[in-house]
C-alpha cells in the first residue's frame, strides 16, 4: 500500500486525505498548528490517522509521497527534510488531477482576478447546463470534489503555490489573468520565480489544449517568449483586433475562434470597472473554448452578480459612498480599483505588505484620492510613499476608527474606499474579516 503524507490540515490537505483514503493510500495527517473541528470529524469518519500541535517525523520522512499544503514554504525545515531523502512532494491540484478520470479542467491562475474570472466561469457553465463544479478558493478543494462528487468539468482557481509542487496537470482550457508582484516573500525577494510557477500551469499542455491570456498584460507577453507553449493560444486584448481570441474596441466584445465568431456590448456586462472587463472577456473566452454556446454566454455575463469584498457596494450616507474592496491585497489591485472610480476617493490602505512598490499607485493616487486612512500596524512606507501626493493622512488601528476618519475627511459626493493593497493578518483574522468589520463599522455610523 502507498503511504501518503499530508501537511497542513486545511481544505486542501482535507480534500486529498479523504480523496487519498478513498484511493487505497495509508494516509497520515500531521499539521503543526490545532485542526478545525469540522476537519477534525471528516478526519475522524473516515478512520484517517492525524496528529495536530506536533510533526512526528518518523511517521512522515517513511511517506512515498507527501502532499504540501499551499501555505507550507519550502524554508520549513521539515519540507527541506523531505526534500533531503528525495521524497516526491506534490500539491493537492496535482493530487486531485491524477484521480479525475476523464472529466474536463478549465484552470485560472493569475495575480488579480482570479476568484472573479473563476466564478464567471462557473456560472457560464452552469448556465449552459454542465455537469461542473467550481473548486479551490470558493466552496471544496478539487480532490475533496473528486472524492465526494465527481463532475465532468471543474473550473479550478489555482494560486501559483499549488503549481509550484505539480508533475502531470494538464488543463484543456489554462487562463493566466494577469502577473503582477505578489507574493513576493514567498519567492526569494525574485519576480523571476513568481512568473515561473504562474507560467506552469501551462507546461504539460497540447496543441488539444487551449491556453488564455492577457496581451495587454506587459509581464505575461514579455514573458510568453521564455516558454515553449505547445497549446492552441487564444489571447486577449483591448487594444487590437485579432484574428483568433478576443477583444474588445469601441466598446464591443468580439471573440473569433476555430472559425465561430461572436459579439456582444460592453454595457451588457454586469460587472463594471476596466479590470472586470477583462475578467469578463477571459471567462467567456473560456466558455467559447469548451464549446458553451454564445447565447448561453452572453447571458452569464448579462447575469454574473458582483462578489463579496471585491468592488462591493455597502451603503451611501449622506451622499458619502462606501464601497469594501478589501480583498485587494496587493497593489495592482488598488490599482484597478481606483482606475474605476468617477469621484473624488477617501482611500482606506495599509496592512501587511508583501513587498509592495506604491510608485506604481503614484499618478493614481495623485489624480483620484484626497485622503489616505492608514489601517496597519506599520505605515511608514504608506507615509513615505504618499505625504507628498495627499495633503490628509491618519493612521488608524481598527476598522471603526478607519470608517470613522474616512467620514470625517468626506464630503457629499465622495467615495470612502477600503482597498487596501496589503494583507490583513497584522489587525485582522483574514481579508473576509476585515471587510466585514468596515461594513459593520459603517453601518454603524
Ligand atoms: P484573486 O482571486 O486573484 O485574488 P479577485 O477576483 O478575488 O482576485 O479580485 C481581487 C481584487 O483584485 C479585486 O477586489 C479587484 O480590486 C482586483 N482585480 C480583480 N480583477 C482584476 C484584474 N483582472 N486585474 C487587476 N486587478 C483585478
Amino acid at each position: 500500500m502507498k503511504r501518503i503524507v499530508i501537511l497542513g490540515a486545511g481544505e486542501s490537505g482535507i480534500g486529498t486525505a479523504l480523496l487519498a483514503k478513498q484511493q487505497g493510500y495509508n494516509v497520515f495527517v500531521t499539521d503543526g498548528g490545532a485542526i478545525k473541528e469540522n476537519y477534525k470529524n471528516d478526519l475522524l469518519q473516515y478512520n484517517i490517522e492525524f496528529e495536530e500541535g506536533q510533526h512526528t517525523e518518523e511517521k512522515i520522512l517513511n511517506a512515498d509521497v507527501v502532499m504540501k499544503s499551499p501555505g507550507i514554504s519550502e524554508k520549513n525545515e521539515l519540507v527541506k527534510k523531505i526534500r533531503a531523502k528525495a521524497i516526491d512532494i506534490i500539491s493537492e491540484i496535482e493530487f486531485a488531477y491524477q484521480y479525475k478520470g476523464d472529466s474536463k479542467v478549465i484552470a485560472i491562475t493569475g495575480s488579480n482576478g482570479k476568484t472573479t474570472t473563476t466564478s464567471i466561469v462557473f456560472h457560464i457553465c452552469k448556465l449552459a447546463g454542465e455537469d461542473c463544479a467550481m473548486v479551490g478558493n470558493i466552496g471544496y478543494s478539487f480532490a475533496r470534489q473528486v472524492a465526494e462528487a465527481p463532475k465532468k468539468l471543474y473550473v479550478v482557481e489555482v494560486s501559483s503555490f499549488q503549481l509550484d509542487d505539480i508533475k502531470t496537470f494538464r488543463p484543456d482550457v489554462a487562463v493566466i489573468t494577469n502577473i503582477t508582484e505578489d507574493h513576493l516573500d514567498r519567492y526569494e525577494y525574485d519576480v523571476k520565480n513568481y512568473i515561473k510557477s504562474k507560467f506552469r500551469i501551462i507546461e504539460n499542455q497540447t496543441v488539444d489544449d487551449v491556453f488564455i491570456y492577457n496581451l495587454d498584460d506587459e509581464t505575461t507577453t514579455e514573458n510568453l517568449k521564455n516558454y515553449s507553449i505547445r497549446a492552441t493560444k487564444a489571447p486577449i486584448t483591448m487594444s487590437k483586433e485579432l484574428q483568433e481570441g478576443a477583444y474588445l474596441t469601441n466598446e464591443e466584445l468580439r471573440i473569433k475562434w476555430r472559425g465561430e465568431d461572436m459579439e456582444m456590448n460592453v454595457s451588457d456586462f454586469t460587472l463594471k470597472g476596466m479590470h472586470n472587463r477583462y475578467n469578463s472577456m477571459a471567462a467567456s473566452m473560456s466558455g467559447f473554448a469548451i464549446g458553451i454556446r454564445k447565447e448561453k454566454i452572453r447571458e452569464a455575463i448579462q447575469t454574473f452578480e458582483s462578489l463579496e469584498h471585491r468592488m462591493e457596494p455597502v451603503v451611501t450616507i449622506r451622499g458619502v459612498e462606501f464601497v469594501n474592496d478589501s480583498k485587494a491585497t496587493n497593489v495592482n489591485s488598488t490599482w484597478y480599483a481606483l482606475e474605476s472610480m468617477e469621484k473624488p476617493v477617501i482611500l482606506i490602505l495599509g496592512g501587511v505588505d508583501k513587498g509592495n512598490d506604491y510608485d506604481a499607485l503614484q499618478e493614481m493616487v495623485k489624480e483620484k484620492v484626497k485622503a489616505i486612512v492608514c489601517l496597519g500596524t506599520e505605515n511608514e512606507k504608506i507615509h513615505e510613499a504618499f505625504s507628498n501626493t495627499v495633503s490628509q493622512m491618519i493612521d488608524v488601528d481598527n476598522a471603526k476608527d478607519a470608517v470613522i476618519a474616512a467620514y470625517r475627511f468626506a464630503e457629499k459626493g465622495d467615495v470612502v474606499l477600503l482597498s487596501p493593497a496589503c494583507a490583513s493578518f497584522d489587525l485582522f483574522k483574514n481579508y473576509e474579516d476585515r471587510g466585514e468589520q468596515f461594513k459593520r463599522a459603517v453601518k454603524d455610523l
